[in-house]
């Protein structure tokens, strides 16, 4: 043995292929099945060459997910499109028809609807938004249809969780609020649902939405100062009406470390989940917290921020797990496969994500590592003293709360998780109309190609 030289001992490529990428855990009282939504289609759109929201980090997760053999462990569905009927069900008849009309050749025609539903700089109008849109919602739309048939337990959509959509406007680089539509089915069959949000930005969307209803509780961590993005979030905005004392948010500072975030986030959502008792929980796991994020400013690893999917797990609820922001798109791939393994109850072998991810070289940066350490980049402005307030704070809202809303469930409509047939031929006209617009954008296919290459090299760099 000792005459063997290292390199001996070293797989070649095709032994590396046959490779376990991962163990599974053993797990003595929870073994959820899970399912995972995902029509490839949607990495496909693009925002524009220097609009920080890159659809392609879809594709980049889904690619990771596969080569760490992830698949194995879930039900994979490739869902269909949400009909305009789906959409409508929360965003109004006249912007969901403006979403559908306009493109980047007739937008001078709609100068006064692009000021009316808010288009701009954040949300501009490009080639295939309604598309893309229907396609992340379609998704979401699936995961929850699985969810409350009971075919899954736990259901992930990566290309979900867009928090910032409001009924009549666009915001934050989201067009439909796929969550609000998602929890709008939910609550046809479950008493309470629960949404946690812990992107970066406060999921104003979702708190809007469920404002005066105490079926639902709203739970956002983020970074508040008034001015950062979409500038609301702070401690007194807690509902009103029925709905009062049950929009939670937890306001903070910039920097924030995993300690801190993992300490105050499960001392929060402990007393919470057994206060409100949710039938089901949303939870969107935005990106854009991680350290290194291109518009974020806290400090957290890929398994702090994966921590909090964990915890919010091991209550053993049915739960929908979302994406949302995130702008470096090599670390929000990271942390979504990393995410879909701790749902999966498995161990992702190896330090380096594994040599068969196709777009392998967007690792190179961080020596193909899966965790990079991406603490530590911001001064945390998070004392001790203010975490303890916010906890405090948190905890005295939650006094408010009479225990677990009882609500009078009516039947579980009969059309719940099938498709009418108005839908069906909604969707067959969508579909024609999905192509008449691919062919007409087929000749500027080219510059576009290029136009992305272009901002993908500049992902590399940041
Ligand atoms: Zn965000």
């Amino acid at each position: 043995m000792s005459d063997w030289d290292e390199s001996t001992l070293q797989r070649d490529i095709k032994t590396e292929g046959h490779a376990p990428t991962y163990t599974k855990l053993y797990n003595a009282t929870y073994n959820p099945r899970v399912s995972y939504h995902y029509n490839p289609d949607v990495s496909k759109y693009h925002y524009g060459v220097r609009h920080p929201m890159k659809p392609f980090r879809l594709m980049l997760t889904d690619q990771l997910v596969i080569s760490y053999k992830l698949h194995e462990q879930m039900d994979l569905y490739y869902p269909r499109r949400a009909t305009k009927d789906e959409l409508t069900a929360f965003h109004s008849e006249d912007y969901v028809d403006f979403l559908r009309q306009v493109t980047p050749d007739n937008s001078s025609k709609y100068l006064e609807a692009l000021r009316e539903f808010n288009i701009g700089d954040d949300c501009p109008v490009f080639d295939g938004m309604y598309d893309y849109s229907s396609i992340y919602a379609g998704a979401l739309l699936d995961a929850t249809r699985k969810l409350i048939s009971g075919t899954s337990d736990i259901a992930i959509n990566w290309s979900g969780g867009l928090h910032h959509a409001k009924r009549t406007m666009p915001s934050g680089f989201c067009y439909v609020n796929d969550i609000v539509l998602s929890i709008l089915n939910l609550l046809r069959v479950h008493p309470r649902v629960l949404y946690i949000d812990i992107d970066i930005h406060h999921g104003d969307g979702v708190q809007e939405a469920f404002y005066t209803t105490d079926r639902v509780m709203t739970v956002s961590f983020h970074k508040y100062n008034g001015e950062f993005f979409p500038g609301t979030g702070n401690f007194d905005e807690i509902g009103v009406k029925k709905g009062k004392h049950y929009s939670v948010n937890v306001p903070l500072r910039d920097g924030i470390d995993d300690d801190s975030y993992i300490r105050l986030f499960k001392s929060v959502m402990e007393p919470l989940i057994t206060s409100f008792q949710p039938s089901v929980i949303v939870q969107q796991c935005g990106a854009d917290s991680l350290g290194g994020d291109r518009l974020g400013c806290f400090n957290l690893n890929i398994k702090a921020h994966a921590e909090c999917v964990k915890f919010v797990k091991s209550f053993g609820l049915p739960m929908l797990v979302l994406g949302g922001g995130g702008y470096t798109p090599r670390n929000v791939s990271r942390l979504w496969c990393y995410e879909t393994s701790v749902i999966t109850d498995v161990q992702l072998e190896g330090k380096q994500v594994p040599s068969s991810v196709p777009f392998r070289s967007y690792f190179a940066k961080e020596n193909y590592l899966l965790h990079p350490y991406l603490g530590e980049r911001i001064d945390n402005k998070n004392t001790k003293k203010y975490l303890e307030s916010v906890r405090i704070q948190i905890l005295e809202q939650l006094r408010f709360l009479n225990g677990a809303p009882s609500v009078s469930m009516s039947e579980i409509p009969p059309d719940i998780g099938g498709i009418t047939e108005e839908e069906e031929q909604a969707l067959r006209e969508l579909n024609e109309e999905m192509e008449v617009n691919k062919n007409r954008s087929e000749g500027g296919v080219r510059q576009l190609w290029d136009e992305k290459d272009e901002a993908r090299k500049g992902e590399l760099v940041d």
